[in-house]
This record gives structure tokens, C-alpha cells and sequence, in this order.
């Protein structure tokens, strides 16, 4: 039987993944998805979507899919899948690898300022601007929705969930995005300041560097603190190379 690797997916680097194991013959791949978003874009291999029901519900699906790899390459602020595929690794003994991609380093010109939570940057934006750029996701805006001072630009690949600020236009797109077309952007709407989570990867860096070259403030909300142990590869070659050494 061929071996069988689950892809816990839902980012461009998981997508990447797929499509590299897709070349390797003689593998079976499967991408899950959370189900969160109802267009998630092409997608290579076989794919499930929604929860498993916790750690055990994904060891239960390790064992009853006869997974040989779990690879977790679901977004840096995911925490509780990493969490529960750490567990459910370790509980069925399925060897993982957690593809992470690097997070986002500030340049000589850039004016980031570094926050915990979505609740500290909302403290942060008076002072820095009254026109707001909010690359945060559709989850969570409920954190600036007492912000009635400020008006706010948010991109999201599907609607935001209120409670929401009252002085919001909604920008419906999903990256990859360029520098121009973000400065643009930028500019079209007169923003004084961005809040973005530190998602690193290419695909959506071209906002910072728009930033920069209008010379704008950036509010980053750090990544949440991984669980200690977690077997990491950078990039998709890395998880390549992880394969490799176990012969998959
Ligand atoms: P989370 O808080 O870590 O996970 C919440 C629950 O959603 C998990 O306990 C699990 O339910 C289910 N889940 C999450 N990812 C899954 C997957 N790939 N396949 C099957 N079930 C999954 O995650 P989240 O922050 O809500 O993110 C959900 C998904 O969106 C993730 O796949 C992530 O890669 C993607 N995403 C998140 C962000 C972000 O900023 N958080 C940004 C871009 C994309 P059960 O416990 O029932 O298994």
C-alpha cells in the first residue's frame, strides 16, 4: 500500500506541499482543512474538511487512515491544531514535522511596533493613526469595535464577523498580493497605519514593504509561543528533506 501523509493545510505553504508530493510517485496525499472559508483554492490531492474532534479525534483519524507522516502546516496563530496534532502524534506514534515558515523582521526604515494580541494593538492605534489598514483576518475584529474615532480599511478573503467598528469598508481578496498594486492601495484609501499578525511567508509581505515606502507605522501582533519540542522545518524543502530521511 502506498504510504500515506496528512497535510494539516489552510496556508500557501501547505497548498506548495501538496503540489511537491504530488510529483513524488507512489504516495498518497491528503490536505485537511478546517472548512473556515468557503473557496479554498485549487488544491492537489485528495482533501477533508472540518474538525476532527480534538487530539483524539485526529489520533483516531491517524489510525483509521493509516497516515504514515502528519505534517503540520497550518498558520503560525493556529494554535490549538498544532497543539492537538503534537498529542495525537505522540499518542498513535505517527512521526510529525511542523512546517513553519519564519516570521517577519523589521528593515532599517520601518516603524513596527510589536504587540501581544489583536486587544494590544487596538490599545496601540490612537496614537499612531486615524485612518486604520487591518490585515488581521476575518476572526477577532471585536477587539477595535470600540474604536468609533477611527475608520477602518479590512482585507479578508470572506466577510468579517461582527461585532465590528462602526466606520469599516470591507476589501473581499486573498494573496498572493504585489508592492505596487498594496501601495496603491494604501494610498486610495489615505491609510496612516496598518496592523498585520506576523504570518510571515511572501504572499502577503508586499504590504510591508508598501509600509515602508510611504513611510507608515506597522502594528505586528507576535506569533503565539509554540509548544516546546515541536520538530520544525522552515520552508517545503525542508519537509521535503524530513521525508526523504524516512523514506517516504
Ligand atoms: P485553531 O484555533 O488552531 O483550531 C481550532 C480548531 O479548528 C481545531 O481544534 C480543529 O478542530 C479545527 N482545525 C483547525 N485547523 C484544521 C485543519 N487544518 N483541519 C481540520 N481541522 C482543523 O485554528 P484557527 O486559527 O481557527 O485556524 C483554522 C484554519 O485556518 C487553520 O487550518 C489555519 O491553517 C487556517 N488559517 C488560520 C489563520 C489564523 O490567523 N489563525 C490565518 C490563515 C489561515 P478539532 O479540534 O475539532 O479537530
Amino acid at each position: 500500500m502506498s504510504p500515506h501523509i496528512l497535510i494539516l493545510g489552510g496556508t500557501t505553504e501547505a497548498r506548495r506541499l501538496a503540489a511537491a508530493l504530488a510529483a513524488r510517485p507512489g504516495l498518497r496525499v491528503t490536505t485537511s482543512l478546517a472548512g473556515r472559508v468557503t473557496r479554498p483554492g485549487e488544491l492537489v490531492g485528495e482533501v477533508r474538511t472540518g474538525g476532527f474532534g480534538g487530539a483524539e479525534g485526529l489520533a483516531a483519524w491517524l489510525r483509521t487512515h493509516r497516515v504514515d507522516a502528519l505534517i503540520d502546516a497550518t498558520h503560525p496563530f493556529a494554535a490549538r491544531i498544532t497543539a492537538n496534532a503534537l498529542r495525537a502524534a505522540a499518542d498513535t506514534g505517527t512521526p510529525l514535522v511542523v512546517l513553519r515558515r519564519p516570521g517577519w523582521q523589521p528593515g532599517p526604515n520601518d516603524r513596527w511596533y510589536d504587540v501581544g494580541s489583536l486587544t494590544e494593538a487596538a490599545e496601540a492605534l490612537p496614537a499612531l493613526g486615524r485612518r486604520v489598514f487591518l490585515s488581521t483576518g476575518r476572526l477577532g475584529l471585536a477587539a477595535f469595535a470600540h474604536l468609533t474615532e477611527l475608520a477602518f480599511v479590512v482585507r479578508s478573503v470572506e466577510p468579517p464577523e461582527p461585532p465590528l467598528p462602526p466606520d469599516l469598508h470591507v476589501v473581499l481578496d486573498r494573496g498572493p498580493f504585489d508592492r505596487v498594486a498594496e501601495t496603491e492601495l494604501l494610498r486610495a484609501h489615505r491609510i496612516d497605519v496598518l496592523v498585520t499578525k506576523d504570518s510571515g511567508g511572501e504572499a502577503t509581505a508586499p504590504k510591508l514593504a508598501a509600509a515602508r515606502e510611504l513611510g507608515l507605522p506597522v502594528v505586528v501582533v507576535r506569533r503565539p509561543e509554540p509548544p516546546s519540542g515541536l520538530p520544525l522545518a522552515g520552508d517545503v524543502a525542508g519537509v521535503l528533506e524530513w521525508l526523504d530521511t524516512r523514506g517516504l
